[in-house]
């Protein structure tokens, strides 16, 4: 019979699981700083979060896209908006690109508020920022890989991220430092600088978001 000699490490989790664990419980904190803000600023952590995703959106969105970003029903994403509504932090308007559907925004006290949930992080934001730059560029290209994998579960909600962006022109300058290239504002875009939620996001077709992430992936 073959026996395998034991090891001290024998019982440790894969590098994967532990980076599970890892994002999970850091999640965690992420979680309860928020809702201690939400809480001050009596809000449930959905409304908080719906808050969130409303904030530099000029053009509103949609209830169905609310509900897709926090995994909720529409049903349950329909009673976190009126509950906002009521308290005079999102208004509903007529979508610009259909005159029939409802589009939502942040009222001004909205955005007030929305800017107050932001600070909520800030603890973690410094925790980030003291890795050294090399570190935190590793960091975010790691987790932007991490994502582009999810993507292919399809449980991964839609980003306003450059890769999802009908202006990012992947590979532009080939065997380049910074081979991407951001059409809108004309320029190169280095790994640093790609951005998870742009304002001026514009979706681009399924094919090539789904080439993008794959080749970042
Ligand atoms: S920076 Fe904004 S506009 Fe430019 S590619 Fe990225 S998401 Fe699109």
């Amino acid at each position: 019979m073959d026996i395998t000699p034991e090891t001290p490490w024998d019982s440790t989790p894969d590098v994967s699981a532990r980076i599970v664990t890892a994002i999970a419980r850091i999640a965690t904190v992420l979680r309860s700083g928020m809702w201690e803000v939400s809480t001050s600023e009596n809000l449930n952590p959905a409304q908080a979060e719906i808050l969130q995703l409303l904030q530099h959106r000029t053009r509103g969105v949609r209830l169905t896209w609310l509900a897709k970003q926090l995994s909720i029903s529409a049903a349950s994403a329909s009673d976190s908006v009126a509950a906002l509504v009521a308290k005079g932090l999102v208004r509903k308007a007529r979508a610009e690109d259909d005159g029939r559907a409802t589009a939502l925004h942040l009222t001004q006290e909205g955005e007030r508020v929305a800017l107050r949930l932001g600070y909520a992080l800030s603890f973690a934001d410094a925790a980030a920022s003291s890795l050294p730059q090399e570190q935190q560029v590793q960091l975010l290209t790691g987790l932007f890989r991490l994502i582009a994998q999810l993507q292919k579960t399809d449980r991964f909600p839609e980003l306003r991220a450059c890769l999802s962006c009908r202006h990012f022109e992947p590979n532009k300058y080939p065997g380049q430092a910074v081979p991407h290239h951001c059409a809108l504002v004309n320029a190169p875009l280095p790994i640093s600088f790609l951005r998870i939620d742009c304002a001026e996001h514009e979706p681009t077709d399924p094919a090539s978001q789904r080439r993008n992430w794959e080749s970042f992936a």
